[in-house]
């Protein structure tokens, strides 16, 4: 068995990681700054001129396939470069990635939605959630009538990650009441803002926020349909499935970099004449922080690792986004006390942190969907406890 990592997996990991350092942390202040203003940490701008500065380090397009001119890189070797992104709260992300299910589009319809996304000249947003339909998405409500060489779309989602600044939205829609979106009633569109959704803005906990999209009779043209009718449900599951081990692989990047912030802080904070890092109170929460930070980096990396086999990576990134999100906000919660009042006030990215990672243990399936998975795969039999080496 080797734990280590190859030594094109260490030499990425590293530029990444000096490129977070030299380019991404020296914005760390003005985007606090901003923040505390209520205006976003960067602006679309100052994103893509980030992006393509990563570019010329050779980082573009992760996921994306080389004959689209991404790097095509394996779920590990990506997994290890989300975990170098979460040490900075700077909302950058490399740019040239593109939606994974906008792959299934047609050749008109790359040319219209996936290049210009890879691009970085559009913005899109993916939408199944809905008011009455988060964890039970297949519940969805938002209806589709064909009318014509068109469909007309009626409904409202909710909570939708880019919805106010996305140029399009990838909206799962209800094709077929009768046979349910599980059993092929349901299908993907792509709707251009043009075509006359609205958002509305959520304020949440977190900086910026989600947002709501309503469709009040958007018409749609048949031809933008991705994928194939009645396909909507699953192309919406392979949405959310790419998101179980990057989330829980960049918390363990905001994990880190808040312990390693702890532990400064315990051995040069003094009480009682001597750093709080004598204190074994203090020992025990870095230590605890540490062996939790630690089983989920392998669970994650596991996960990832699953994906790169070919093997169904379900159940091991259910595990890996469970035990990942629930680590995040442990650490940052024991980071923040050791940092006593300080580690509330908005001097430091601590309560930011503890604020974002809330968050972790809702989106793309919540803790309590995860636990449903893992217990279901082993109470029916699909999987073995043991996973791969049972
Ligand atoms: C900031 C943010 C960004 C998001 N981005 C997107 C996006 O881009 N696109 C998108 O489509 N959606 C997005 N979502 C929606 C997100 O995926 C849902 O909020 C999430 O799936 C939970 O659904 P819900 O909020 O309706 O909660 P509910 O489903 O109402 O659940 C409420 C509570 O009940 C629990 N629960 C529900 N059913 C069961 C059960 N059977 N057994 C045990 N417990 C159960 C849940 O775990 C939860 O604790 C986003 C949400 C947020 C907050």
């Amino acid at each position: 068995m080797d734990f280590a990592l190859s030594d094109e997996e260490r030499a990425i990991r590293d530029t990444v990681r000096a490129f977070v350092t030299r380019e991404v942390m020296p914005l760390e202040a003005e985007v606090l700054r901003r923040e505390r203003a209520h205006r976003p940490g960067l602006d679309r701008s100052e994103l893509r001129e980030l992006q393509l500065r990563a570019k010329k380090f050779g980082f573009w397009g992760l996921a994306t396939p080389e004959e689209y001119g991404g790097m095509d890189l394996p779920a590990v070797m990506q997994s290890l470069i989300w975990t170098e992104l979460g040490r900075s709260f700077v909302p950058f992300r490399f740019g040239g990635e593109a939606d994974n299910i906008l792959f299934h589009a047609t050749e008109e319809q790359k040319r219209e939605f996936l290049i210009p996304t890879i691009e970085g000249e559009r913005i899109s947003c993916f939408a199944i959630t809905e008011p009455g339909a988060g964890s039970d998405a297949a519940n969805i409500k938002l209806r589709a009538r064909r009318d014509g060489d068109d469909w007309v779309l009626d409904g409202e989602k909710t909570f939708i990650t880019n919805g106010n600044d996305a140029d399009f939205a990838i909206v799962v829609a209800v094709t077929d009441p009768e046979k349910g979106a599980r059993r092929g009633g349901a299908t993907a569109f792509l709707v251009d803002r043009a075509m006359g959704w609205r958002s509305e803005f959520i304020q949440t906990m977190g900086e910026g926020g989600p947002a709501s999209l309503i469709f009040d009779g958007v018409r749609v043209p048949h031809r933008n349909i991705l994928g194939e009718i009645g396909q909507g449900f699953t192309l919406g599951m392979e949405w959310i499935g790419k998101g179980r081990y990057t989330i829980p692989s960049h918390a363990v990047g905001i994990a880190e970099r808040a312990l390693q912030m702890a532990i400064d802080h315990a051995n040069t904070r003094e009480t009682f004449g001597a750093p709080i890092a004598t204190n074994q109170a203090i020992q025990w929460m870095i230590a605890d922080s540490e062996t939790e930070l630690e089983a989920a980096r392998w669970l994650i990396l596991r996960s990832a690792w699953t994906v790169d086999q070919g093997l169904d990576p379900r159940h091991a990134s259910s595990m890996g986004k469970l035990y990942g999100a629930g680590m995040v906000n442990r650490v940052v919660d024991r980071v923040l006390q050791i940092h006593g009042g300080m580690g509330y006030t908005r001097e430091l990215p601590i309560e930011r942190w503890y604020r974002q990672v809330r968050l972790y243990r809702i989106f793309e399936g919540t803790d309590e969907m995860q636990r449903l998975i893992i217990s279901r795969d082993l109470l029916r039999g699909y999987t073995k406890i043991g996973g791969h080496l049972a």
